[in-house]
Parts: C-alpha cells; structure tokens; sequence
C-alpha cells in the first residue's frame, strides 16, 4: 500500500528485543510499514510518541490458532465461501487486538475438499501489507491429516492418513496449488507455498522420505505431533528436516527415564546431535496451565529455552466471552466448555485452548520467574527463527516490519502480575488502543 511516509518516534520506553530489554528510542516510517535507524535524517521531524516507561515489543507471532472469536478455521461452509472469508477478514482483526500481528492460520484434520478451498483465503497476505487485514496470515498450519491414530487427541479418527504415496500424497490431499512449486534457481527466496507448516507424525509408513521432500524441496516447515513415535524415531525425523515439536506433551508417549519419547528431543544429549550436525526441535508450548503442568513447562524451559514457542491451540472460544456449556463443533461433534477446559462431550479429551496468547506469557513468566523481555522471546523472535522470517518478524532491529505491542502490567487474580495489550500498531499503523 502507497501511503505518504511519516516517521514515528517512540520515546520512554523500554524495548523489547531477542530476550533483552533495552531503554532506548524507536523510530518507524509509517510509509514503509519498517522499523528505520536512528542516524535516517528524517529522524528529527518524527512525531514523538511517548509511551510513559512501557514495554515496547514486536507483535506476537501464533504458530498454532485454529481460531479466535467465535469463529472455527475448519468450519469450511463448502457453498459459502464469502461468509467464510469475511469471517475469516473480521477474525483476524480480533487476533490484532490480542496482540498477535502474525499468525499461521491452523487447519485440523478434514476432507481434502475443506483444506483446498480454503486455502486460498487462509494463504498468507505476502505482498498486501495491508493494516486493515487484522492479524497477517504468514501461511497455513495444517494439523491432520497425516496423524496416528494411537495419538489422534481430538481429530477425527475416520479421516487420518498415511502418505503411502509420499509427496504424492501430499499433494493429492491438500492440492497441488496449497504446496506451490518447489524451489528453484528462479523462485528462491520468493514465499511461494500457501502452506507454511504440516505438523505430521513420522513414524507412519513414507513419512520420512516426505519429510525430506517437503522440507528441502518446497520449504515447508514439519512439525512432528500427535505421534507414539519413539526419541530414535523423532531423532531419524529431526536429521530428515523436521524442525519443531507440536504441543509438547500433548498427543505424544510421556517422557520416561529409559524411553523419553518425542520430549526427549529437547534434551537430546550432543552426541546424539552430531554426523551430520542437527539441533535440537522447537517446541510449541501451550502455556495455558490446562494443557501442561507448570512444573513441566518450567522443565522444558530450563532445559530448551531457545526452542520454546508458546502456543495457544486457540479455538473459536478463544478471546470470546463463551459461557460453560455444551456447543457444537466441528464435524458435527459437540464440546463442552468448564472455565478454561475445553473437552470432547463424553470424554477427557482437550480439544483445543481458551487462552490468549498474552496470558500465557504472564503464565510462563510466573511459573519460571524469567524476564519479561526473556519471556515474549518465546513469542516473537524464537517463532520467527523456526519459520526463518526473523529479519522481518518478531525483531526490533532495523528493516524489520514495524508490527508491535506496547505492553503494560495489571493487576491479575491472588496478587499475580498479567500483561496486558495497550496498542498495537501493524505495518507502522495504530490499529488498536486499549479503552481505560
Ligand atoms: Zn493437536
């Protein structure tokens, strides 16, 4: 979007950025949507935005929301897809306001049909850089169909699948367009896929030839998830490409001193690291106290904090004043809401998060009595490094895209300190201000 340029100065703040927290200034050009350097003449006729000892952060990034504020990602109406895409339009705008200015829009397992026509509106916004979008689409996270039953949480069992054709299969199921074309000479460096992650479980029959396919020929980020799969087999997974660990704990063997299955990929020992040389996964966290124990969150985190990314598995409940109860849900299925938990109706099945993703920063920081600035890490620039866009998301440094949060503390339940989100700006726009 061609909009005049202006420089907006922030001042009395405290940034931050990559684990740190900074007292330092901010300057935007709220023409390019970029954060700029402080030695840029403009500088001195730059309106000053004085943000009064606040935190000054890169928008959250969500690499995990299957939807927010009533509305269900999945819930694909096949005969009417513009009620779909203006839902979609006004959803996004309300995960703005939560603070998350990125997200990877999550598709769980469905019909073919479902993950190929909604593709095209779930896709990311790329070259747009449009405020009035809401939260930007960075690509679509598909969670299913290519799942074990063994650990199937809350997809329908009916519609899991093994690649037995390997990338055949997965081009056949999500379609063709959904991968895009895989790299080349020409195309390198260009986002050409609508699809950013599969989370997948490795250890069905193919899944691992895949996994190279889809990791080095088209780019695609794998997650390994909802899997009984062993640590050997998540480890022969990691040297295959696969770079993260979807929900860590949830829909995977527990951790076992003699057989720490998928969890033990955060610990794994450097030995086990080494010819050829791979790093330990990410792993998403869904800090939400429902989904992990505290004391478990806080040992994956003294363990692996580089790789932590907090999700929120978020649903249509999610940021959206939902009363207990019982409602329908996807594929004709009904949960039942209690506080935070949500459940399968008959079962003790989670099917999906309540939390925003802010809430879970207070949690993680509670639970771990880390920094503030260590904390949204887990939310801006360790997401960033695992989708490798961290020269534009999740950074403050110069170049990056001016998509930010100004934080500020309140008071919680039991004395306990939430953040909170005050503004939010998206390509150097405001877009949001908290109400007193
Ligand atoms: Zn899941």
């Amino acid at each position: 979007m061609a909009t005049e340029s202006s420089i907006v100065r922030f001042t009395n703040c405290v940034l931050a950025c990559c684990g740190q927290a900074k007292r330092e200034d901010l300057f935007i050009d709220t023409g390019t949507g970029k954060i700029i350097d402080e030695s840029d003449p403009r500088v001195d006729k730059a309106l000053v935005v004085n943000l009064n000892g606040r935190i000054l952060s890169p928008g959250l990034l969500e690499v995990q929301l299957n939807g927010a504020k009533g509305f269900d990602f999945s819930d694909v109406p096949v005969d009417n897809m513009e009620s779909y895409a203006s839902s979609f339009r006004r959803t996004s705008q309300g995960i703005l306001e939560m603070g998350v200015t990125s997200f990877l829009p999550t598709l769980v397992t469905s019909e073919a049909q479902t993950f190929k026509i909604a593709m095209p509106i779930v896709r990311p916004n790329g070259a747009q850089r449009d405020h009035e979008l809401g939260a930007e689409s960075l690509g679509c996270h598909c969670e299913g169909p290519f799942l074990s039953r063994e650990r199937k949480g809350a997809h329908p069992p009916d519609l899991l699948l093994e690649p037995v054709k390997r990338i055949e299969s997965i081009l056949g199921f999500y379609g063709v367009d959904s991968l895009g074309a895989p790299i080349s000479k020409e195309n390198a460096g260009q986002q050409i896929s609508a699809i950013r992650k599969i989370t997948l479980s490795s250890e069905l029959p193919g899944m691992l030839e895949t996994i190279r396919t889809l990791t080095r020929e088209y780019g695609i980020v794998c997650s390994l998830g909802h899997s009984p799969a062993t640590y050997e087999e998540g480890l022969a997974a990691v040297r295959a490409g696969a770079n993260m660990l979807t929900h860590l704990y949830n829909a995977m063997e527990p951790c076992l001193h003699r057989s720490p299955g998928l969890v033990g990929l955060i610990g794994a020992p450097e030995t086990d690291l080494s010819t050829p040389p791979i790093e330990r996964p990410f792993f998403g966290l869904i800090a939400d106290g429902v989904h992990v124990a505290p004391s478990c969150a806080r040992m994956a985190w003294a363990v692996h904090k580089n790789g932590c990314i907090l999700t929120t598995d978020g649903t249509a409940a999610t940021g959206f004043d939902l009363p207990d109860g019982t409602f329908e849900w996807t594929h004709g299925r009904t949960v039942v809401k209690k506080g935070e938990k949500l459940f399968l109706e008959g079962t003790d099945t989670l099917a999906g998060g309540t939390t925003t993703l802010l809430q879970c920063v207070s949690n993680l920081i509670r639970w771990t009595g880390c920094e503030a600035a260590e904390a949204l890490q887990t939310v801006t620039a360790t997401p960033a490094r695992m989708l490798r866009c961290e020269d534009t998301k999740g950074t403050l440094k110069v170049g990056a895209d001016a998509d930010l949060v100004v934080l500020s503390w309140s008071e919680g339940e039991k004395n306990s300190r939430e953040l909170q989100v005050d503004e939010v700006w998206k390509f150097g726009k405001r877009c949001f201000t908290r109400k007193e």
